[in-house]
């Protein structure tokens, strides 16, 4: 038996019921950003309420899926947890092309060739029946 045989299973995002058009946007391969109407400002995280007005007045619009890393870690170690396995992999805060800024991994790449401001297209990773993560890969 080895560690990886009694890793733990990756644990899965909790989804407030504000958050939900997000996650089912993402099980079909969309990436959506929520909008204010009132002030015209995109949201991300998604909220209850406007972050920058207040307003309640929000909805949802298609986002490119295009952006550039801000900043990026290689992780190249980790304690035994359900991640362990994965090393190395990337996490990296991304600016989307829309204004916000959204933490995911970085994938299908050389690790050694990223950089900040390099420009980066959403890929999506299937993980089960209720779950899609959105990730970003460097454009081509
Ligand atoms: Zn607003």
């Amino acid at each position: 038996m080895t560690p990886n045989d009694v890793r733990p299973a990756k644990p899965v995002p909790v989804v407030a019921p504000w958050a939900r058009p997000f996650w089912d946007a993402a099980r079909e391969g969309r990436l959506i950003l929520q909008h204010c109407e009132d002030c015209d400002r995109v949201i991300h995280y998604p909220r209850m309420v406007c972050p920058h007005c207040s307003s309640t007045k929000l909805d949802w619009r298609a986002a490119s899926g295009r952006g550039t890393i801000y900043s990026f870690t290689v992780v190249q170690s980790n304690a035994p947890s359900a991640f362990a396995g994965d090393v190395p992999y990337v996490v990296a805060v991304i600016r989307l092309a829309e204004g916000v800024q959204m933490l995911s991994n970085i994938v299908e790449c050389d690790h050694d060739e990223l950089f900040c401001d390099q420009e980066v297209e959403v890929v999506f990773e299937h993980l089960d029946e209720e779950f899609t993560l959105p990730k970003f890969r460097p454009v081509r």
